[in-house]
């Protein structure tokens, strides 16, 4: 595996997912969030919202679409409802293939590698190396029981490809 880089704001393109399922949010973005992004030195014009209903399939078309066409050696998502503010900052210090800043209680972040995806980037090579779809949403044989978020699905991938995962800064999800 190469030497994971360290992130280089001009080379990243963020995707900011803004779901069309929830009708309270479609579209929206935290209001702090593009003034924050660019005072870590995230120019505007790397900056874009995707706007898809299904959650697997927002994620896979965002970065299959956006992500990769764009070029950028760094991929960051960021959902449209999470409030970043400096607590966040060390995710952007640490240096890893996918690095995701923590929400919600200390225990979701309690074994190595996991993952939750409400903001992570991920170098450019992670979705290069694993076949797509990048996120699923396992479920039972038979469809019953869902048995994973769409992120531990990515994590599995991600993990069994050799890529590992570093937890770095926190941010809410309300
Ligand atoms: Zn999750």
């Amino acid at each position: 595996m190469a030497e994971a880089k360290a992130f280089d704001p001009t080379d990243c393109c963020v995707i900011i997912l803004t779901w069309d399922a929830i009708p309270q949010r479609c579209g929206m973005v935290q209001f702090n969030t593009i003034p924050y992004l660019e005072d870590r030195g995230i120019p505007r014009a790397n900056i874009h919202s995707v706007c898809l209903r299904w959650i697997p399939v927002a994620r896979n078309w965002a970065i299959k679409n956006v992500g990769l066409t764009s070029g950028k050696r760094h991929i960051v998502m960021i959902d449209n409802d999470m409030p970043i503010d400096g607590k966040a900052n060390p995710f952007w210090e640490a240096t890893d293939d996918v690095v995701v800043c923590m929400a919600g209680t200390a225990e979701r972040w309690s074994f190595a590698n996991a993952f939750h995806s409400g903001m992570f980037r991920a170098d450019r090579r992670v979705f290069e190396d694993i076949e797509p779809p990048w996120f699923d949403l396992p479920a039972s044989a038979d469809g019953t029981v869902q048995t994973d978020c769409t992120c531990g699905y990515f994590r599995d991938k991600a993990v069994a490809a050799s890529f590992s995962i570093t937890h770095a800064g926190w941010c809410a999800h309300p």
